[in-house]
């Protein structure tokens, strides 16, 4: 058994914020939750003392890297990282090599990170190869565990094979989750189009409308399908308003917001270079208020990280030719708290809310609860320490947020009585 001493529960599932000790069973599942418990004999105890202890965060977008190209990432490096991070549950994208896009490839996945401290999930593709064009089995890939069906990285261009995907979906009750930028509006990806951190790296840029035009579209043909629809790492002020538009006509859409767009803008880029690299690209700081009022008014779903590890090499590389993307779970909770919380924009317990619930709710994901009757699967968090990145569990480190001043930690994640401190 291990109990939890002396730490505050936050838990946007029971909407508990009050001191409380938490008692979890050999098995992992919490047994009790209450203001004050004594330790049975034998039992481990686990100090939480001046810390919160939240349901482990769910990340619905990382990449892995693996199968592929692990000098970037592994499934095992990836979870320490999310382990690090606070993180219970992550999603890995499905742009390996080869794709995810048999159940064989999603298994190889899953199975290889088994025993990993975080629950692994791996999504499968919508169409094969991403390559826009066959369907995949959405039947098969449901039953080799696919939470998501997703082409990220590319988007789905033609209409009618999107609006089939969404049919198919529908019939087999999937989630499909979209990258929205039009390619023929993205002139060069990584930075917004006609900034000034684009003409500083003598590129063009990726136009807002690229995704604008894109989930209007897809709001447009989730309207007609019915499918339940995700829109990834939203980057626009006028997708927000799009986005809250949709859902108020009926639109079972949901949208993610990654730490770096909700903290970082297009003036950041000439700094970071390559670091600030990423599809879509870092924008206005109009639109980043957009994305925070879009988490408050519950517009965006949820906060992801769009993990994306690369090589020093690869970024070291002339911002035009740098591959797009940067690392993200290790750093999200102390951006999150530094420039979301601290700032007064939201409270712990939207942060967590925002971290957790939505998405565990959103991927029909069982117990992430402090409550009795569910597998332990927690966050341990100092909110007020202050922190500075400089080395990491990922094999990446391709990271703006390197020697910033952030606030607050993840101290430990706690997987059934497996507990792993940073
Ligand atoms: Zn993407």
């Amino acid at each position: 058994m291990l109990l939890i001493q002396n730490g505050r529960v936050l838990d946007p599932f029971t909407g508990v914020d009050a001191p409380r000790d938490v008692l979890i069973g050999d098995d992992g599942v919490i047994v009790r939750v209450e203001e004050h418990i004594d330790a049975p004999a034998d039992c481990k105890t686990l100090d939480a003392r001046g810390l919160t202890v939240s349901p482990g965060f769910v990340d619905g977008h990382v990449h892995f890297r693996d199968p592929g190209q692990t000098e970037k990432e592994d499934v095992h490096t990836g979870a320490a990282a999310a382990a690090a991070g606070g993180y219970a549950t992550v999603i890995c994208m499905a742009n390996t090599i080869p794709t995810c896009d048999t159940p064989e490839t999603i298994r190889y996945v899953t199975e290889k990170a088994a025993d990993a401290p975080v629950q692994v999930l791996q999504a499968g593709a919508v169409t094969r190869g991403l390559k826009g064009q066959e369907m995949t089995d959405f039947a098969a890939l449901r039953a080799a565990g696919a939470p998501c069906l997703t082409d990220d990285g590319i988007n789905l261009t033609s209409a009618a094979l999107c609006r089939t995907a969404m049919c198919e979906a529908v019939k087999h009750d999937m989630l499909l989750s979209f990258h929205e930028e039009e390619p023929s509006l993205v002139p060069s990806p990584g930075v917004n189009f006609g900034s000034a951190a684009a003409e500083h790296f003598g590129v063009p840029g990726a136009m807002g409308c690229a995704e604008t035009a894109m989930v209007a579209r897809d709001i447009a043909l989730a309207l007609d399908t019915g499918a339940r629809v995700l829109f990834q790492h939203i980057s626009c002020g006028q997708s927000v308003a799009l986005i809250r538009a949709g859902k108020a006509m009926g639109a079972k859409v949901f949208a993610e917001a990654t730490p770096h767009h909700l903290s970082l803008t297009e003036d950041d880029v000439i700094a970071h270079g390559t670091l600030a690299r990423m599809n879509p690209p870092l924008r206005e700081e109009s639109d980043r208020l957009a994305l925070i009022d879009g988490l408050l008014d519950g517009t965006i779903d949820m906060i992801a990280t769009d993990h994306a590890p690369h090589t020093a090499e690869e970024k070291a590389r002339a911002f035009g030719k740098a591959p797009s993307g940067i690392t993200g779970l290790e750093t999200a909770f102390s951006v999150c708290n530094t420039y979301l919380v601290r700032t007064g924009k939201l409270t712990k317990m939207q942060l967590i809310e925002k971290m957790s619930k939505s998405p565990a709710e959103i991927y029909r994901l069982p117990a992430h609860a402090v409550a009795p009757g569910g597998f332990a699967r927690l966050v341990l968090l100092d909110w007020d320490g202050e922190k500075v990145y400089k080395e990491y569990k990922s094999k990446s480190n391709n990271t703006p947020y390197t020697n910033m001043p952030l606030f607050g930690t993840p101290r430990a994640i706690v997987t059934g009585v497996r507990i792993m401190e940073n």
